[in-house]
């Protein structure tokens, strides 16, 4: 039987994709092998890629001066890719609004100067300070961003006024779930295990002018968007299987109804848990209301004996990997696309049960 996964990453998928994979796993088409077992080189792979790509091209409507990149080592490698290929000046402007944001900045620093120009820090990463009025750093060769902050369950709604700076945001958790305008941002990048695919690929696109021949020394091959955006993603064996799945998820999408719709489907599963959190007596959402994530919401008892009884009682429920990260405690429910809005419901009802229960 298949639970309510409400894991932050790897993260639930469509069931339909999941079948369809499971149809083709001994025999894709008619090549009597497995997507896993072909030559990267193939006819068929090489239509799995490009379908793949010319397919999230048209969910998010990529402008054609962009490049669409599918690369190993998960959103993590570009933490230090983007500041090789993009540092020409050394130096950067990053926006903290949570640990992934924090992250990619520490490795940013390997590289050049690093820029913190704003923070929520101070009050453990609940809100998204306001971006409108920058002190942008003069030589900055670009912006920083964590469009959503996977942890800590918040989201950057109205993007920072860079002043003619490259945008740069890592969307991970949010890719996908609504339409976005690419033509705002200079690169935009997520590893796919949160909305989209299997954990170890991620999807960076990229501007046409951003892809460099002179990136900083010692950058290695595997590490230049030029190697990969002149390879059209087949310089080395790419990870071939997991870019099958995504191609699978991208037709899932187109078919029902494209970003517009599921960006519809996502508020209304966020809404009736936040609903319920903002009129309950035991539980509470932990972000500011205004910067609250669609994708991952946070919430507390504010007993931690108390939360760690219900994540017990709703696992035992089926509702899956509700605990909350560890770096914050409680709890905390991702509802990416995939997840229906049945779990959400039965989720909320659950958590009234047990409110009643236990509120003393
Ligand atoms: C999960 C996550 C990452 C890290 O992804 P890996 O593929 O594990 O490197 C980076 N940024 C955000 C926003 C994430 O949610």
């Amino acid at each position: 039987m298949r639970v309510f996964n409400f894991s932050a990453g790897p993260a639930v998928l469509p069931e339909e994709v999941l079948r369809q994979a499971q149809a083709e796993m001994l025999e894709y088409k008619d090549t009597g092998m497995s997507v896993m077992e072909m030559s990267h080189r193939s006819k068929d792979f090489e239509e799995i890629l490009f379908t793949a790509e010319q397919d999230i091209r048209d969910l998010l409507s990529i402008p054609e001066n962009y490049k669409v990149l599918f690369l190993q080592g998960g959103a993590y490698t570009q933490f230090a890719m983007i500041p090789m290929n993009l540092m020409r000046n050394k130096a950067a402007d990053y926006i903290v609004t949570g640990q992934w944001s924090k992250k990619a900045a520490q490795e940013a620093k390997i590289f050049g100067k690093v820029n913190i120009i704003a923070s929520s820090e101070d009050k453990n990463f609940s809100y998204v300070p306001d971006l409108s009025n920058l002190n942008i750093t003069p030589e900055a060769d670009y912006v920083y961003i964590c469009q959503n902050e996977t942890v800590h369950g918040t989201t950057i709604k109205k993007l920072p006024d860079t002043k003619g700076k490259i945008l740069v945001a890592d969307v991970s958790s949010m890719f996908l779930s609504e339409p976005m305008d690419v033509s705002k941002y200079g690169l935009v990048y997520g590893g796919v295990q949160k909305n989209i695919g299997p954990a170890g690929l991620a999807i960076v696109i990229i501007r046409d002018d951003l892809i460099y021949d002179e990136v900083l020394p010692f950058t290695p091959t595997m590490l230049k968007y030029k190697t990969h955006t002149d390879a059209k993603s087949l310089f080395n064996t790419p990870s071939c299987f997991n870019i099958y799945i995504c191609g699978l998820t991208f037709k899932w999408l187109k078919a029902n109804g494209g970003l517009e719709a599921a960006k519809l489907r996502n508020e209304a599963k966020a809404k009736i848990l936040y609903d319920f959190l903002d009129n309950s007596k035991l539980f509470k959402g932990t972000v500011r209301p205004e910067d609250r994530s669609v994708m991952n919401a946070p919430f507390i008892t504010g007993d931690k004996e108390l939360d760690a009884k219900f994540i017990k009682e709703a696992d035992l429920a089926g509702f899956k990997n509700i605990k909350g990260h560890r770096s914050v405690g409680g709890m905390r429910a991702s509802m990416y696309n995939a997840m229906p809005y049945e779990g959400v419901a039965k989720l909320v009802e659950f958590m009234k049960k047990f409110e009643s229960e236990n509120l003393k």
